[in-house]
């Protein structure tokens, strides 16, 4: 390779490990696990009793937060945060960016005597007030009155992040602007839980129930992530600024051999996966898998599922944390959707179900779930929400990312739809037959052939990874999340278009019934076969990377919105935005200024790509490949002096590459001139969106083609990128 890629292998292959490696013999994970969270427990502790009471009425029963104890809890939560050294503390908040945002302010006070006391206030708990100037905000507040507002969420708990020179007190809070409106993606999470609470509460007393406590969703993300040596990170200006590759023939070895799927976890990545989850440990994160993943590098780790609130601000960490602990072992966390093209992308998996103390998991079919109703209901709300708002779903996973995974034949397609497993779209057709099921496909036993090992009970429904919302034994998974997204867009809409189902059933029960509880089974039958004629064409177990079911989603009318320019316009059509506002989740004002800065993201993003591509094309590759043109004319021109003959088929193939590198080059420049770059913001967001879908991206895809094919010509010692094999092989 050339010389910058040569130091970057050396320096790959002299990578030492970090003595001393961390050990679990002196403190057992079960000790440090969530040392580092002002939890119920340490609450428990630290506060008068009749105030703690009152925070966990607010924490477990949505009551609403009683201010007057704000100053008690502060100085515990305080004294708290010193004990572990903390001297700052730092309202964190979820800008509409994705990312998490921090201000960090200082206990310290003076005390008008030239020294300084620690403080911390009920009103510094409850109420931040960071610069909201530069966050987006989509037309909500003026850059005049740039002011916004954090406000404490007391039902994620606030934590201690360590650095190595201190550690900071951080407090989960919710961002709004000035005048009222969200700016921030956990606002909505919060108001959709509760209207999901709101409406389940009412399903379940329809169904006989008396004790309901509070019915929260429950989240349990899967997140895939790539690990590359941070040499090769830093010798490609392309994973640094846009966190993919632009550009990278495929390797003469990809992931064809499966090999990599579960395979043995190299050393170096294991070690750091351990101290990722000491890390995840510490801030009571509960991550319980971790594996390979399907491409080569390619790994996953997942948390045990908890209040959807308090996972999606886990997330959030977790990626950080990823990130921040792979530089320690000399490698780079990437968490695009597709870092490397013609290998897998990375997804996030949002298993969700909804649940609470007394009544458990609302989708867990039991063993006959032919005979429960109450599962079958819910079930019910779920397949209606998802063929009545598809297109919402696939809306609130569309970006410039996720756009290269989808339908890409290795992610779900745009279609969305349900897989349901053998068992249970058994008994929904026999709902739809005859409005009662009479039986439930048992789920039977799997006999391995080898006496010694253990019968294995068989899963009611086998896996089917090519669905985008599959129901998994007792919840659904939502696999077309991209890995790099927040996941609270995918929450909201979930959470918002299951209550508005929910509702709908209840709302038709209590009519049937008009209160006597014997006219229940027989009109939840009636329901249900109407659910299921109406909307039961979302329902869908085949191969959903076959080119059949696109047709046959066409002929059944499932929308197939195939890039996010399509998809976006869904997040605010006038149906949307009243259901929004019917259950408070979002007004239509936040609805639209939300879709306006998805736009302008989308065209943030692409901009970046496509000036990268151009300047690396101009400047990294153009005097590469024109070198090795001057090397090879040379060459022949020597054997030309001394009577031998010159074939100079390779060298017309060169230039004539490098004669087309140049003219697309020219090309994409002046197309990405009038896509609204800049640093100025994007004027017209939408219209914009679609120019640099139809006129910026074919001009990528064409100079990345004439590049790709050009690495396969060009002399591998002046190859100036490190190579797809090299990134994804040499660790
Ligand atoms: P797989 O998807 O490979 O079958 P698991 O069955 O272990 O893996 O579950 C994947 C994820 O689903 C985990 O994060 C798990 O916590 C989550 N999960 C399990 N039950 C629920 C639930 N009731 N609500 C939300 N997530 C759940
Ligand atoms: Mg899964």
């Amino acid at each position: 390779g050339s010389q910058a890629r040569q130091q970057a292998i050396s320096a790959v292959l002299n990578y030492k490990p970090i003595s001393p490696p961390l050990n679990f013999d002196e403190t057992p994970a079960a000790d440090i696990y969530g040392c580092n969270v002002f939890s119920i427990t340490e609450m428990e502790k630290r506060l008068p009793k009749q105030v703690f009471k009152s925070v966990k009425r607010t924490i477990e029963r949505g009551e609403p937060l009683d201010n007057s104890i704000a100053d008690v809890v502060a100085a515990a939560m305080m004294d708290w945060a010193i004990s572990k050294g903390a001297t700052h503390y730092a309202h964190v908040f979820y800008p509409l960016t994705g990312i998490t945002a921090e201000k960090h302010d200082s206990f310290l006070s003076p005390d008008g005597k030239g020294g300084a006391i620690a403080e911390f206030s009920g009103a510094q708990l409850i109420q931040g007030e960071p610069d909201a100037s530069s966050f987006p905000s989509g037309g909500l507040r003026s850059t005049f009155e740039a002011r916004g507002y954090t406000a404490w969420d007391v039902t994620s708990p606030a934590y201690i992040l360590e650095n190595p020179n201190g550690t900071t007190l951080c407090i989960p809070t919710a961002f709004v602007s000035w005048t009222g409106p969200a700016l921030d993606k956990k606002t909505p999470v919060l108001r959709s839980m509760k209207a999901l609470n709101t409406q389940a509460q009412r399903l379940l007393k329809l169904l006989g129930h008396k004790d309901i406590p509070m019915v929260t969703a429950t989240c349990g993300p899967e997140q895939e992530y790539f690990l590359i040596d941070r040499n090769f990170f830093f010798a490609r200006p392309d994973l640094v600024n846009a966190g993919r590759t632009l550009f990278g023939a495929k390797p003469p070895k990809g992931q064809e051999f499966s090999d990599q799927y579960f395979g043995a976890i190299p050393e170096r990545v294991l070690a750091y996966m351990l101290e990722c989850e000491r890390e995840f440990y510490k801030l009571g994160i509960p991550v319980k898998t971790r594996h390979n993943e399907v491409a080569p590098s390619q790994y996953e780790v997942a948390p045990i599922y908890e209040n959807a609130n308090v996972a999606a601000d886990h997330q959030q960490l977790l990626m950080m944390i990823l990130k921040n602990v792979a530089s320690k072992y000399g490698m780079s966390c990437l968490l695009h959707e597709k870092p490397f093209a013609g290998v897998n992308g990375s997804g996030k998996h949002l298993n969700w179900s909804l649940g609470n103390s007394a009544q458990g998991n609302l989708l867990d079919p039991g063993e006959t779930p032919h005979q429960n109703m109450q599962f079958l209901l819910f079930c019910g709300a779920v397949i209606r929400a998802v063929h009545l708002h598809s297109t919402l779903l696939r809306a609130v996973i569309a970006h410039a990312g996720n756009d290269h995974r989808l339908g890409a034949n290795e992610a779900p397609p745009a279609i969305i739809s349900i897989f349901l497993g053998d068992m249970l779209a058994d008994v929904f057709e026999q709902i739809k037959k005859s409005g009662a099921p009479t039986s439930s496909k048992g789920k039977g036993t799997l006999t391995v052939g080898v006496d010694t090992l253990p019968q294995l009970p068989k899963d009611a429904g086998d896996r089917n990874r090519t669905s985008p919302f599959a129901f998994t034994g007792n919840k659904f998974e939502f696999r077309a999340v991209g890995s790099n997204q927040s996941l609270s867009g995918p929450l909201v809409a979930l959470n918002t278009i299951v209550a508005e189902s929910i509702d709908y059933i209840a709302t038709e029960l209590e009519k049937a019934t008009g209160g006597d509880p014997a006219k229940l089974a027989p009109a939840a039958q009636t329901l249900l076969k109407s659910i299921v004629e109406k909307h039961g064409v979302v329902i869908f177990n085949g191969d959903g990377y076959s080119e059949a079911w696109h047709q046959e989603a066409e002929k059944r009318g499932l929308p197939n919105l195939k890039q996010t320019v399509d998809a976006l316009e869904y997040i605010a059509t006038p149906e949307n935005i009243a259901m929004f506002e019917k259950y408070a989740v979002l007004t239509k004002e936040e609805v639209v200024s939300r879709q306006e800065i998805y736009y302008e993201q989308y065209c943030l993003t692409i901009n970046v790509e496509a000036n990268l591509m151009a300047e690396i094309a101009k400047t990294v590759i153009y005097p590469a490949s024109t070198r090795y043109v001057g090397e090879l004319a040379s060459s022949g021109a020597s054997l030309k002096a001394v009577g031998v003959e010159f074939d100079a088929t390779l060298l017309n193939k060169v230039v004539a590459l490098n004669k087309s590198l140049v003219a697309t080059v020219a090309k994409l420049e002046e197309a990405a001139s009038h896509g609204g770059g800049g640093g100025h913001g994007v004027a017209n967001p939408k219209e914009t969106a679609f120019y640099l879908k139809n006129s910026v991206i074919p001009l990528m895809v064409e100079l990345r083609g004439i590049v790709d094919e050009l690495e396969t010509y060009v002399a591998d010692d002046h190859w100036p990128l490190p190579t797809y094999q090299e990134m994804l092989f040499i660790k």
